[in-house]
């Protein structure tokens, strides 16, 4: 293991974990190639370098890293692990990731382009989550049931088995963090598969973990796209699949695990609402609102991409939204001074560019703060469209937001719901009766009043109403996602 990295302000840096030969695959606790020695590239979307090649796994890797999990779910080691030593294990992953933390946000930067303020703080937010899960192995209980006095009824919660853990790109450590602590809080094992933009730091997490307690095999990792991510779908020794990613992937993954009924938590896209009312602290919602779609280069699945505004404020709040957007400074990921780094890859970019040509087809206005240039795109407005547009509709998944106008708080609702996700939204508003209609009627996993995308580590239930998904991640729901209620029925 390495002495933790630091990063001098505006500098690059070049991680040691970067150099050397192609990345292995984690499988049983050791580093393997691809059976057919298959590797793939990821690349540096700030200036287009090859970072590192890594390890493309096939279906033979997907076979033996299921097994692994699997021998690995069934040893006693970690079968039998009490409740006290399974929380000191993902303490110890907590206290790893934090002493490596300034590293795995450099790869995560360097990987998908994030400025590093943002990657530091996803890296802080995935050690939380870590301590989070930490104390939920003492606290897993079953019930007694009432019964006839010859009787005893009771339940137990119990693992699920080999759980595959698929995650996005848009934040690797955070994603991988969000299910590795639910999955082993609750004694699964894990075959974690990260996107193929982003697969660094979940390498380096697999090689951290082997400073901690957690036996081999419990956490096995495949580099790979969608081949690898399909094989693992496919795999009948895979109980369940927890996947956050795109809607059509996530329709994908529910067709495909319906063969064997696997167990399924979707985390998918979004169109999210960001309602702002004519009583609101206009400049805080103009802040709140270009956050929303703007941060992270709009790369986020919470992201505000539908901004509402109450027509009697709507000039007085564009004019503060377009302020706002200009303050959004484009540049290198490890510059302090930068708000948004280039979009995770070419190939987005020219998905998210192609959106901004289908708005000016839709009769859309464009306004952006700034120019777009290599893989930088600015913070960008689309105006005088209607509801039924395209840009309206679907997930760009880039710093692109339509602006449009509603009358009062029932059209506000309506609005905001017709949509087919329901991931999140914001209402921003001084009045109280307000925000508690908006907050019940929008029909979307999370509502922020006042403010956008607060994230709380592990307490509060994440997830989608409608096509943004199945199931909940972390508050007391994640249980669910994670056991199996079984029923014992004792005749005494
Ligand atoms: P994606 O769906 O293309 O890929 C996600 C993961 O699935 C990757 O690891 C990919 O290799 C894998 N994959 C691709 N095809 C597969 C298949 N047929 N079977 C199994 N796995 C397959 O998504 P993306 O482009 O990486 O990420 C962006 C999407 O993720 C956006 O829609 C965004 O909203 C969503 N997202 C959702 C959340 C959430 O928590 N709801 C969080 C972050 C991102």
């Amino acid at each position: 293991m390495s002495t933790p990295l630091t990063v001098e302000p505006g500098t690059r840096p070049a991680p040691v974990f970067l150099a050397g030969p192609a990345k292995r695959l984690l499988i049983g606790g050791d580093w393997e190639p691809a059976a057919d020695g298959r590797t793939f590239e990821t690349l540096d979307p700030a200036t287009g370098q090859v970072l590192a090649r890594a390890a493309e796994a096939g279906e033979r890797d997907v076979d033996l890293a299921v097994a692994a999990a699997r021998r690995a779910f069934e040893d006693p080691s970690w079968a039998d692990l009490t409740p006290y030593r399974r929380s000191r294990v993902l303490l110890q992953i907590a206290d790893v990731v934090e002493e490596h933390a300034e590293e795995l946000a450099v790869l995560d930067s360097l990987d998908m382009g994030g400025p590093l303020w943002m990657t530091r703080w996803l890296v802080d937010h995935s050690v939380e989550v870590f301590r989070h899960y930490a104390g939920w192995p003492t606290k897993i209980y079953g019930t007694t049931a009432p019964a006839d006095p010859g009787a005893f009824h009771f339940t137990l919660r119990q693992p699920l088995g080999v759980v595959a853990a698929i995650t996005a790109w848009n934040g690797p450590v955070l994603q991988l963090a969000w299910k590795l602590g639910p999955a082993l809080a609750t004694g699964n094992t894990v075959v974690a598969k990260p996107a193929a933009w982003s697969p660094l730091s979940a390498l380096r997490i697999g090689e951290l973990l082997s400073a901690t307690d957690l036996p081999p095999g419990v956490v096995n990792i495949l580099t790979g796209g969608a081949t690898t991510g399909e094989a693992l779908t496919r795999h009948p020794g895979v109980d369940k699949i927890s996947f956050t990613g795109s809607l059509a992937v996530g329709k994908r993954i529910l067709e495909v695990s319906s063969r064997d009924l696997k167990r399924v938590t979707l985390e998918l896209g979004g169109k999210s609402p960001t309602i702002v009312f004519d009583d609101a602290d206009l400049e805080a919602a103009a802040k709140g609102a270009v956050a929303g779609f703007a941060q992270g280069s709009g790369e986020g699945c919470v992201a505000g991409t539908r901004i509402f505004v109450q027509e009697s404020v709507h000039e007085r709040f564009r004019a503060l939204l377009l302020r706002e957007m200009r303050a959004y400074a484009l540049g290198d990921p490890f510059h302090p001074d930068t708000r948004m780094g280039p979009l995770a890859s070419a190939q987005h970019f020219e998905r998210v560019a192609s959106y901004l040509d289908l708005a000016r087809e839709e009769g859309g206005t464009l306004v952006t703060a700034g120019d777009a240039r290599d893989l930088y795109m600015p913070p960008t407005l689309i105006e005088n469209v209607g509801a039924d547009a395209r840009v309206v509709r679907e997930e760009i998944f880039g710093p692109v937001a339509a602006l449009l106008t509603f009358t009062d708080t029932d059209d506000a609702i309506r609005q905001g719901n017709d949509t087919v996700y329901g991931l999140a939204g914001s209402v921003w508003t001084t009045d109280l009766e307000r925000a508690h209609r908006v907050a019940r009627g929008l029909r979307a996993g999370t509502v922020w009043v006042n403010t956008y995308a607060e994230m709380s580590a592990g307490t509060v239930p994440f997830g989608g109403f409608k096509q943004s998904g199945i199931g909940r991640e972390h508050g007391t729901e994640v249980l669910d996602a994670y056991t199996e209620t079984k029923t014992v029925m004792i005749r005494l």
